[in-house]
């Protein structure tokens, strides 16, 4: 390709809107340039680059077996409304009517849309296992659309859902994903961190994230560096010390607390450590109050507590059903109470001693609080976060926190969407069967912004060969006609020679070519300048560093191979 006839707006300047380094990078690369809040375009080397990695993820599911569709990205709200996600998926869904006010979303994904396919062609247990797969755009009206590409309202993603006869089958396809994932992401040159995940409100008891650490993720990891536990925020563990506290057991007293509210002015009017209060926090989990109760320094993870309460919507209650349930305004609440209410303990709660809590009346505490004695836990459960330098649920090594970007996810779904939506086969006795589900996703956009995060300079991005959206860059630096011949008849050689290059004949100074072969960062560049008309030599260079060698016109293209071939991506 001709960089004159080519459309490669570089920016000398980063975009004042863009925050993070790869949406700085590939605005200022001319890959990318915004359309819209949180939409974006892709220009041809963007695009390019797009669909070396859409053909990696397509190479890699066809390998384990999984069967491309293209489904509609308009679907019907019926579809929705029998797993009952119409109501459920919330303002994230784009909803649209037709002429004749039918509904449909635009599918933020496709449970629905594949389970109701696949319900009408599968009927025997001869049809399963069975992985299907698209990759496809998906929409979700972002509340704050940010980070360039990396969280916007519309982006391709690969998307499968397996289908098995038993929970072993699932097992044997979840598996194959994961391996899958892990080839995709190696081979992008995505160094990929493949955590516990909470299964959320998709249900299901089996889930790993690929997470591409990065200092603008807005996912949590604990990471454990001594056996290797790796979990995110919602999900992971921690291993608990013995509780604060100290001596016999001390009388149950009330202690009058005015105007002493929070956990910091509580700390300060009793002298002690947080982890003596006993926080007591009122949630509505469907709709029905229940108290929480955690070591005071400890944050409640809503996610837990709503799997813990088996609830599919968890809320802060308002002040009045705090009032209501407590009998005491906000900040008074605890667990020593004669009231009929719904309380979950976090399991550290049973090694505390003589702890402090809220006497559910205003302006009142009480001091020398011990289960067992003066509250029965009837339900304990882990519903607090994991933080920076806690003890490994497995080994006990202190864990530290690394920010990640999610790329990739897969889990086991069940039965959810099988049940509510009567798929059925028949076994080899005649015997209704439910399939059972798994379901994998990749964001393509976000692994590229991912891989730019991961790979660049000062001077610009460092594509990985895998996916770098040409092989060389030919920079041509002669002036007169003869120089600029020469130059051309290497390019139209590499061609020839099956090199995908991308030859800069602009009328630019050498500067300016230079600055824009670093900024957009193809692996091998070729200069045909000075050396080359005295000697009849090119230059050579990698983006990612090293020496200029000088290579003859007859051993050019067999060396640019030979440099892509080493790139590790190409032997991944
Ligand atoms: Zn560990």
């Amino acid at each position: 390709m001709r960089l004159s006839r080519y459309i490669l707006p570089t920016l000398k300047e980063d975009p004042s809107d863009a925050v993070v380094l790869s949406h700085r990078l590939m605005m200022r690369a001319g890959l990318i340039r915004k359309e819209s809040a949180g939409m974006y375009v892709y220009l041809p080397l963007g695009w390019r680059v797009l669909r070396k990695i859409i053909d990696i993820v397509r190479e890699e599911m066809d390998l384990a077996g999984a069967l491309e569709f293209l489904m509609p990205e308009l679907t019907a709200a019926d579809l929705w409304k029998e797993s009952g996600r119409w109501d459920t998926m919330g303002p994230e869904m784009f909803r649209i009517r037709d002429r004749n006010g039918l509904e449909y979303a635009l599918a933020p994904t496709h449970e629905e849309a594949f389970t109701g396919a696949v319900r009408n062609i599968i009927s025997s247990y001869r049809d399963l296992p069975v992985n299907v797969y698209q990759i496809n755009t998906k929409f979700r009206d972002e509340i704050r659309p940010r980070f360039g590409v990396i969280r916007s309202k519309e982006f391709i993603m690969k998307d499968a859902y397996s289908f098995d006869m038993d929970e072993a089958g699932l097992e044997s396809s979840y598996q194959a994903m994961r391996a899958a994932y892990r080839r995709v992401f190696e081979r992008c040159g995505l160094d990929t961190i493949p955590v516990e995940a909470d299964t959320g409100a998709m249900g299901g008891s089996n889930s790993e994230e690929f997470m591409v650490a990065s200092e603008v993720g807005e996912e949590t990891l604990l990471l454990c560096g001594g056996c290797g536990y790796k979990a995110n925020r919602e999900k992971a563990e921690y291993r608990r010390a013995d509780g604060a506290g100290d001596g016999p057991k001390k009388d149950l007293t009330e202690v009058p607390t005015p105007d002493v509210k929070t956990i910091e002015d509580l700390t300060r009017f009793f002298k002690c450590e947080p982890d003596r209060f006993l926080k007591s926090i009122i949630y509505e989990a469907d709709g029905r109050p229940v108290m929480a109760v955690v070591p005071g320094s400890r944050e409640i993870n809503e996610q837990k507590l709503a799997r813990a309460a088996g609830a599919a919507q968890l809320d802060l209650a308002p002040d009045s059903v705090v009032e209501e349930v407590t009998g005491a305004p906000v900040g008074f609440a605890g667990p020593v109470t004669k009231k009929d209410l719904r309380i979950i303990y976090d399991i550290s709660v049973k090694h505390v001693s003589n702890g402090i809590t809220g006497a559910n009346k205003k302006d009142v505490h009480f001091e020398g609080v011990n289960p067992g004695r003066d509250f029965i836990i009837k339900e304990e459960a882990d519903v607090t976060c994991a933080e920076e330098g806690d003890p490994c649920p497995r080994c006990g090594a202190s864990m530290y926190v690394k920010k990640g970007i999610e790329v990739g996810h897969i889990f086991k779904l069940g039965y959810k969407y099988t049940k509510a939506m009567d798929v059925a086969v028949l076994d080899e006795n005649g015997a209704k069967v439910t399939p059972i589900m798994g379901c994998y996703g990749i964001g393509v956009n976000r692994t590229m912004a991912a891989v730019v995060e991961q790979h660049n300079d000062g001077k610009g991005i460092i594509w990985p060969a895998s996916i770098a959206p040409f092989d060389a860059h030919l920079v041509g630096l002669g002036k007169s006609d003869e120089e600029i011949a020469a130059a051309d008849e290497i390019y139209e050689m590499l061609l020839a020679e099956g090199i995908d290059v991308l030859y800069d004949d602009r009328k630019a100074s050498p500067g300016i070519k230079f600055a824009d072969a670093d900024l957009v960062g193809i692996p091998v560049r070729l200069t045909v300048g000075k050396t080359y008309f005295q000697t009849g030599e090119v230059e050579v260079k990698l983006r990612s560093g090293g020496e200029v060698m000088k290579v003859s016109r007859e051993g050019l293209a067999e060396k640019v191979s030979e440099l892509l071939g080493q790139d590790p991506t190409m032997k991944a």
